[in-house]
């Protein structure tokens, strides 16, 4: 017999795996790259089993021949190939696209071949030499040039050159006559490479610290679930790269998954500091060659750490250790496009698959985890205090409804102004927050009543003042402010709802002494966020306002006041997380105020104190939250309490949207019938966002109080949507534990 035949997952999405025939004496396995014929197309694929001795079964009469096989040991290793298929299989995901996750662009795609791989970066470094018998005389810039490196040791050629003013010539004839060496050296394209800081030696740990790693450590080398909760500035950092360093002396690796990198420079800065060059910090400021030659430095293990946003998850980590999602409960690890997989269960499936402790950082855990430690699945660790007895901010609810305000639009109330001098006044910084961009959120007409909605989209413009256009936030799409009502003609057009814009203008009216900036997605483009970060931090400016931006983990110690301008503003949202986020985002911004040693004042604006995710913020109790939300989720029927999945069915001919979303939710209902009560489906209904960019949407939500029975209704009818398509014009996506209901 030869073993002829291989599986392969291709970067299609289309479901199933692809059967190839081996060309004669080819060598391949799980894991290695393989160019296949796909159609017209040539395209790389990861093989995924094989080789067998006869085509397995279900597979095409014809079979076509791999082109070529572009490995000599497998490219992607067992774990993370093993998890990808967990993937496919969960999500309901086609395997090719899965399996992409686990390659950079440049192995996959195009460019990738056998004799294109990256070339390292080399470096000329020249040393100083001693002269072994006398040189004889030197010219001035030769001179100049060997005093230079005199001075300052072995150094870039490139920077000798310039600092010396010398040219290649004369570095030449100074090798020549044996005064300086030059060595290559590969310096990787990190742009962050050689630039830490300040190296930084770990604290003594405090008790309650201790005790966590104690049992962390215990766990090392064999899999369990942990949740670690604590307040921000508990000192769960510390507590991380505690149980990262045991990791490293064991010679294993660590993953650390973050919500968001550019957002989180500091967290970056500190596993530096900290742990050293072996850290690999990937950040969108990666090129896809960085990026590429990031990946191979970690497969091949020189990159021991690696700390990145949810993608981190699929790293090619040799020997892992322990992984770490910090801020756990966070949407971001929610992928929103196909795969729309969620890092943080992925990280506690990679663990079990490799045998690892997974820890799940949050001061705010979202209800999924929390219930998982009333379960016993994950192990619960509490940090209760604040590191060095630093007093949790005081935070106060000023109730809108009977508190006067000092601008029309009821943006600040007078407290608020009170304080906000105060606080300029005495040489502290404040952070203002309001989760709207913007200026007005919608133009109404006070003659007939209508709003100025996008063409595309089932919602308003938003007007934005500085730059003077009404902007679509769905599509993007702006347009001029018109001068009357395009309903009924009247001039009669106000602005309704304030965004951080407006809130920006007010500011400088009411404190017209304290400077001001704003961060929100329309400020921060490019390299704006970091010099804003930067700008704030060295006090050139006294506020920040902003968006859920300014919520994230950033440490300013001068920062001893935040206000909320509207606390509810997330709550009208018709998802069953609303109060969750409502919460978590509250506690998140409160625990920016005071951590350093002054003490923190927090004000929260809101017509409905009495709401439980609004009280139970302003008494930072997370565990009064908790339980409340769980106990509803429960009544109401929802996660954890059930699992869910949703379709999205959208097209630009409305009428057939309908009609697809109607016969897939009759398949979905026959399919569901056998498990009677165990899997509900609901019935399709226009999504809450009825149109974006021109396309009609459609939603069906399915629940199953037992996971699987719910995987195996949706599997049931995988045929009539795994292509993407319901019919001619109708798109369709599955989104397995979705996170966004709009
Ligand atoms: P968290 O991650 O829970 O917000 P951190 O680990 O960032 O908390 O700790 C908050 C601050 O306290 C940081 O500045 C950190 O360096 C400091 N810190 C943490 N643990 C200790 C300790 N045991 N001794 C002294 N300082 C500590
Ligand atoms: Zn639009």
């Amino acid at each position: 017999v030869s073993w002829a035949y291989v599986q392969v997952a291709v970067p299609v999405p289309l479901d199933g795996h692809f059967t190839y025939r081996l060309p004669q004496g080819a060598g391949v396995g799980r894991g290695f790259r393989v160019r296949v014929p796909f159609g017209p197309r040539k395209l790389i694929g990861v093989v995924t089993s094989g080789p067998h001795p006869a085509p397995p079964e279900g597979s095409p009469a014809t079979i076509r021949e791999v082109i070529e096989v572009l490995d000599d040991a497998p490219a992607v290793t067992e774990a993370p190939l093993a998890l990808a298929e967990f993937v496919s299989d969960y999500y309901l995901a086609p395997p090719g696209e899965c399996v992409g996750l686990l390659l950079p662009p440049r192995m996959t795609g195009e460019a990738a071949a056998r004799g294109r791989e990256l070339r390292p970066r080399v470096e000329e470094i020249a040393h100083p030499t001693p002269p072994g018998e006398d040189p004889g005389r030197l010219g001035a810039r030769m001179a100049a040039a060997l005093a230079w490196l005199d001075a300052h040791g072995p150094a870039a050629l490139s920077e000798l050159r310039e600092a010396a003013g010398v040219s290649r010539e004369v570095v030449r004839r100074l090798e020549a006559k044996g005064l300086l060496t030059i060595e290559a050296r590969e310096i990787p394209r990190d742009p962050f490479h050689g630039r830490i800081e300040a190296p930084d030696a770990a604290p003594e740990l405090m008790a309650e610290q201790r005790a966590a790693v104690t049992t962390l450590t215990a766990s090392l080398g064999r899999f369990e679930g942990f949740l670690l909760r604590g307040v921000t500035g508990s000192g769960k950092t510390e507590v991380y790269l505690a149980i990262i360093e045991a990791a490293l002396a064991r010679g294993e690796s660590a993953l650390v998954l973050v919500p968001e990198i550019a957002l989180t420079p500091q967290l970056a800065a500190r596993f530096r500091a900290r742990l050293g060059e072996r850290v690999a910090v990937q950040h969108s400021g990666l090129d896809p060659s960085a990026r590429h030659e990031q990946w191979l430095r970690i497969r091949r293990g020189e990159l021991s750490v690696v700390v990145g946003a949810r993608s981190a998850v699929f790293a090619p980590m040799q020997r892992l250790g322990v992984i770490v999602i910090d801020e756990e409960h966070e949407a971001s690890f929610k992928q929103e496009t196909s795969p729309r997989y969620h890092a943080r269960d992925l990280a506690l499936v990679r663990g079990r698959l490799e045998s690892v402790p997974v820890i799940l950082g949050s001061a705010t855990p979202s209800c999924e985890s929390w219930a998982n430690a009333a379960r016993g699945k994950l192990t619960l660790l509490s940090l209760t205090g604040r590191v060095q007895e630093r007093p949790m901010p005081e935070v106060e609810v000023v109730d809108l409804r009977t508190t006067p305000c000092a601008d029309p639009e009821r943006l600040f109330s007078e407290p608020l102004v009170v304080a906000l001098r105060e606080v300029v006044d005495s040489g502290r910084q404040a952070i203002l927050f309001l989760n709207r961009r913007g200026f007005a959120s919608f133009l109404l007409c006070h003659a007939c009543g209508e709003t100025v909605e996008c063409g595309a989209c089932s919602v308003t413009y938003t007007w934005h003042q500085r730059r003077r256009r009404l902007v679509c936030h769905l599509c993007d799409q702006t347009r001029a402010r018109p001068e009357r009502c395009p309903s009924c003609g009247e001039p009669a057009l106000h602005d309704m709802g304030s965004g951080t814009e407006q809130v920006e203008e007010r500011l400088a009216q009411l404190l017209p002494e304290a400077r001001v900036a704003r961060m929100d997605r329309d400020t921060t483009r490019g390299r704006a966020l970091e010099r804003l970060l930067h700008a704030f931090r060295r006090h050139e400016l006294d506020v920040l306002i902003g968006t859920q931006m300014v919520a994230k983990g950033h440490d300013f110690p001068n920062v001893t006041l935040v206000g909320v301008l509207l606390a509810e503003l997330g709550l009208g949202f018709p998802d069953f997380r609303a109060a969750e986020r409502t919460f978590q985002l509250l506690t998140q911004i409160a625990g920016r105020a005071g951590r350093a040693d002054h003490p923190g004042r927090v004000l929260i604006q809101t017509y409905t104190p009495e709401h439980y995710a609004i009280r139970r913020a302003v008494g930072h109790d997370a565990l009064a939250f908790l339980s409340t939300e769980v106990g509803l989720r429960d009544a109401r029927g929802f996660p954890p309490a059930t699992h869910l999945a949703l379709f999205r069915a959208t097209g630009q001919d409305r009428d057939r949207v309908a009609r697809a979303a109607h016969a897939l939710e009759g398949a979905l209902l026959t399919a569901a019938a056998p498990w009677a009560e165990g899997v509900r489906v609901f019935p399709a209904q226009p999504a809450p966002i009825e149109r974006i960019n021109y396309r009609w949407r459609y939603q069906i939500l399915v629940r199953g109080g037992q996971r699987s029975a719910l995987h195996r209704v949706l599997a049931a009818t995988r045929p009539l949507w795994s292509g993407g398509r319901l019919e001619a014009g109708v798109r369709v996506a599955l989104d397995v534990d979705p996170h966004s209901f709009l």
